[in-house]
């Protein structure tokens, strides 16, 4: 099968259907919010721009898709069509993501990361080491 539009519009096109506000982040937001704790939504001042930022607890939630972050479950994988190019997209935002996760660290965050594809276990864990401090 060939993919009729090109890397570039391809791009795009999927970049569109990735808001801000997803629906794991939805989630994910409610249930902070429903277990009595409070979250700052994409601190621009913090490197990344988290998604979620728990100020008390000195910690950052990023919620990942397993598509754009590359992660190493079936849903992360490169795309069979234009595959150099998805190949090095791919790469570079993996880059990125620990560039980010390793500044955040440096300025003395806590980085919790909740992939999609793991979203129940990734929450419970997550207000689990919230409630433990
Ligand atoms: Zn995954």
């Amino acid at each position: 099968m060939t993919d009729v539009l090109s890397p570039a519009k391809r791009s795009k096109l999927m970049s569109r259907i990735r808001p801000k506000n997803t629906g794991p982040e939805l989630i994910l937001r409610r249930l902070l919010h429903a277990s009595g704790f409070r979250y700052r939504l994409h601190d621009h001042k913090l490197p990344g721009t988290p998604d979620i930022v728990l100020p008390k607890y000195k910690t950052v939630v990023q919620v990942r898709g397993c598509f754009w972050h590359y992660h190493t479950c079936i849903d992360g994988h490169v795309p069979k069509t234009n595959t150099e190019y998805w190949a090095k997209k791919l790469a570079a935002n993996q880059l990125r993501d620990r560039k980010t996760d390793a500044a955040l660290k440096a300025l003395g965050w806590k980085v919790f990361i909740i992939w999609e594809c793991d979203l129940g276990s990734g929450l419970q864990n997550l207000v689990d080491a919230l409630k433990a401090g």
